[in-house]
């Protein structure tokens, strides 16, 4: 089995089988957002702590495998993660994407969607949830929360 089909089999997995699918019952903030170029939705709930670690989080959408996988990833690897490694995640991810070099240890499943990155329209699928995190993120900051 080559390493494509080791990746493709990840990306399908967490699309069949999505990883913290739902909403939280008290989220610190929620983001929408609509990716138009491929019709994908996403609704991520995040609940932070005083200490500026992700407690807990969950998505929601509808979408692409690409979209949908990337989301259950992401939202696997960033819980219980502090703000700032989630930021790291989010940069490494989006370094892999554009070809340049990664943090690859800090991805873990992500780095099954690297192949995205041989198709410039997708990449706005795979990077939906991690947008949506980058502005739950400035929204924290204009609300003058301290996340650390
Ligand atoms: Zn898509």
């Amino acid at each position: 089995m080559s390493l494509d089909d080791v990746y493709r089999q990840v990306v399908m997995d967490h699309y069949q089988n999505p990883r913290h699918h739902g909403h939280l019952t008290h989220p610190t903030l929620s983001v929408g957002l609509h990716n138009p170029s491929c019709g994908d939705e996403l609704h991520l709930d995040l609940l932070l702590d005083e200490d500026g670690v992700v407690r807990d989080a969950a998505f929601e959408g509808q979408g692409c495998s690409i979209s949908m996988a990337a989301a259950s990833m992401f939202v696997d690897r960033v819980r219980g993660k502090k703000i700032e490694e989630a930021r790291r995640v989010v940069a490494s991810f989006k370094d892999l994407l554009r070809r340049r070099e990664a943090d690859r240890a800090i991805l873990g499943d992500l780095e099954a969607l690297e192949g995205v990155s041989q198709f410039p329209a997708r990449v706005k699928c795979a990077t939906l949830v991690m947008n949506a995190f980058e502005q739950a993120m400035d929204r924290v900051e204009a609300e003058g929360r301290d996340p650390k």
